[in-house]
């Protein structure tokens, strides 16, 4: 077996300030020094998988090839490696425990008193080791979520001090902390980290790094702070300000020499060259574009409390600023809540300022008549409409409503006893409804689609065969499809056996860009390969700016 490398990432003093896009940095800075990388999530929470939860609870869900529903640091790995990775990658308390209890159900702990330590450690480091040998990694990344310091964690550090026991020399640490700047005092404080290191401490493990956030770089009076207090060298404290843009992480983080400090902490061979060539380019082009391009995403998920969530629908907006950025134009993107368009906050008409509408994925019935009213606009001005999953189904119900003329159109999702369910919920789903099995039980991960030639969807792959990710209980009734097609919306994509609508589009005589995709397009779109069909729909955005 190959000699494989781990680093661990954790939070120290608070959440929320970057752990997921410093794992990914570290992954990145370590892929273009020439090393095979791969990363792991590992969740404190119950739950045995992040489909369940409320996306106001959790933010985006992030459906992977194999269909496993993972957080969202999940999609920030793959954008960063441009990797797909699988549930191997991603693990919870709940799976964690899962597994346990199955094993010992199944007598494979041969009669064994199974404990909570060793034993719940012992498949942590199981999980971690299967996902570095599937990946044949040089070096394994795994970000344990959470606060050095929570109760919920403290196993999972666990895990990680008894790996590093197993493979001495191996085993990095890196804490990401965070320093505040109190208005007040204009001076950024050390002491907060300082304890976050003890904490860490007495969970027998020690920081080899530390990535200082803060909202101003670190000076090198506080790294030697920071240094003498965590008994670390000060070399080994990485400045990490705010930044416009999570993708100049990696590049500040070389200019503290992050990746060549974790070479040496690894005993793997140091002054490798970090080619971030072409990332720099990638970067270069998000502060470049002038022509600013404005977007309006409708979507019911926005507000929670007094907050706005953007999170909830990260890989929708992060997918499409890769593909305006390849277009030299800024996406301005503006969340719509589409209460506020029932409500008459928002006056629909008021869409005429924008250059294309975007519906993203969504359930149940909340903000759903908002959402028909802003498609039925985009369709008769001719605005440029992408609708992924749910904004394709509610596109070909507004279709059926406003074009068929079946006014009752409905999903059955929300409306059982409409008399034209043109969405319905798929055959093989019913029972699991019935039954009320709701875990994992949607149609997940990726499926092979045939688009029609000469449509506006195969002209933007540039192909009559695509794979993508989906994650959907219902579908386009099928006793429809005929009926609907007749009348001029055109199903350009179907599962592979002919029978699933997986693309709704107008023709291009009758729209430039009126589209709608059964599946999530945006969990695989990659900086480096900005998806197709969003820069296709950017495309029609431009035009159709020009034109106003
Ligand atoms: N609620 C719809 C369904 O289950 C759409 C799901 C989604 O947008 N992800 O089919």
């Amino acid at each position: 077996m190959k000699h494989r490398k781990y680093i661990f990432v954790v939070g120290g003093v608070m959440s929320g300030v970057g752990k997921g896009i410093a794992s990914s940095s570290i992954a990145k800075i370590l892929q273009v020094k020439g090393f095979r990388v791969t990363a792991l999530k590992i969740d404190p929470y119950i739950n045995v998988d992040a489909g369940t939860m409320n996306p106001t609870e959790h933010g985006e869900v992030f459906v992977l090839d194999d269909g496993d529903e993972t957080d969202q640091d999940m999609g920030n790995y793959e954008r960063f490696l441009d990797v797909d990775l699988s549930r191997v990658n991603y693990m919870t308390t709940g799976r964690v425990y899962e597994e346990v209890i199955r094993k010992e159900r199944n007598l494979e702990y041969k009669g064994k008193n199974v404990e909570v330590v060793p034993d719940i450690p012992l498949e942590v480091i199981e999980r971690i080791e299967k996902a570095a040998d599937k990946a044949r990694a040089d070096i394994t990344v795994i970000e344990i979520g959470g606060t050095v310091g929570e109760y919920q964690n403290i196993i999972f550090l666990e895990a990680a001090r008894m790996l590093k026991s197993k493979h001495h020399g191996d085993v990095a640490f890196v804490m990401v902390s965070y320093l505040p700047v109190p208005s007040k005092i204009g001076e950024m404080k050390t002491k907060p980290t300082q304890y976050a290191s003890r904490t860490l401490n007495s969970a027998g493990v020690q920081a080899d790094v530390i990535i200082a956030r803060s909202e101003a770089p670190l000076d090198q009076k506080r790294k030697e702070k920071i240094a003498v207090f965590c008994n670390i060298s000060a070399d080994r404290v990485i400045s990490a300000p705010d930044v416009n843009s999570i993708y100049d992480v990696p590049i500040n983080f070389e200019k503290d020499h992050l990746g060549e400090n974790l070479l040496e902490v690894l005993n793997l061979p140091s002054r490798r060259k970090t080619n971030l060539k072409e990332w720099t380019k990638f970067v270069k082009k998000t502060k470049n574009g002038k022509k600013v391009i404005n977007i309006a995403v409708v979507g019911k998920y926005f507000d929670s409390g007094s907050f706005v969530l953007s999170d909830v629908y990260i890989s929708v907006l992060e997918a499409l600023k890769f593909s305006a950025y390849a277009n030299n134009v800024k996406p301005k993107l503006t969340y719509i809540n589409s209460k506020d368009i029932e409500n008459k906050k928002f006056k629909v008409a008021e869409l005429s300022k924008y250059d294309g509408l975007l519906v993203p994925g969504g359930f149940g019935e909340a903000g759903v008549e908002g959402i028909i009213m802003a498609i039925r606009y985009a369709r008769e001005r001719k605005m440029p409409f992408f609708g992924l999953c749910y904004g394709m189904q509610l596109a070909v119900i507004e279709f059926s409503r406003n074009v068929c003329g079946w006014k009752d159109s409905h999903t059955t999702e929300i409306s059982k006893s409409t008399k034209h369910p043109v969405i319905d919920v798929m055959p093989e789903q019913k029972t699991y409804l019935a039954n009320g099995k709701f875990g994992a039980t949607m149609r997940l991960g990726a499926y092979t689609a045939i688009l029609k030639k000469g449509s506006l969807a195969y002209k933007s792959y540039g192909s009559n065969q695509i794979s993508e990710r989906h994650r959907h209980r219902y579908e386009v009734n099928p006793e429809y499809i005929a009926l609907i097609e007749d009348k001029g919306l055109i199903f350009s994509g179907k599962s592979k056996d002919g029978r699933l609508c997986e693309i709704a589009e107008l023709p291009a005589r009758v729209h430039p860009f009126f589209l709608g995709t059964q599946f999530h397009p945006e969990f695989k779109a990659r900086p480096l390969k900005p998806h197709k069909l969003f820069t296709a729909f950017i495309r029609a955005t431009i035009k159709h700016s020009r034109k106003k």
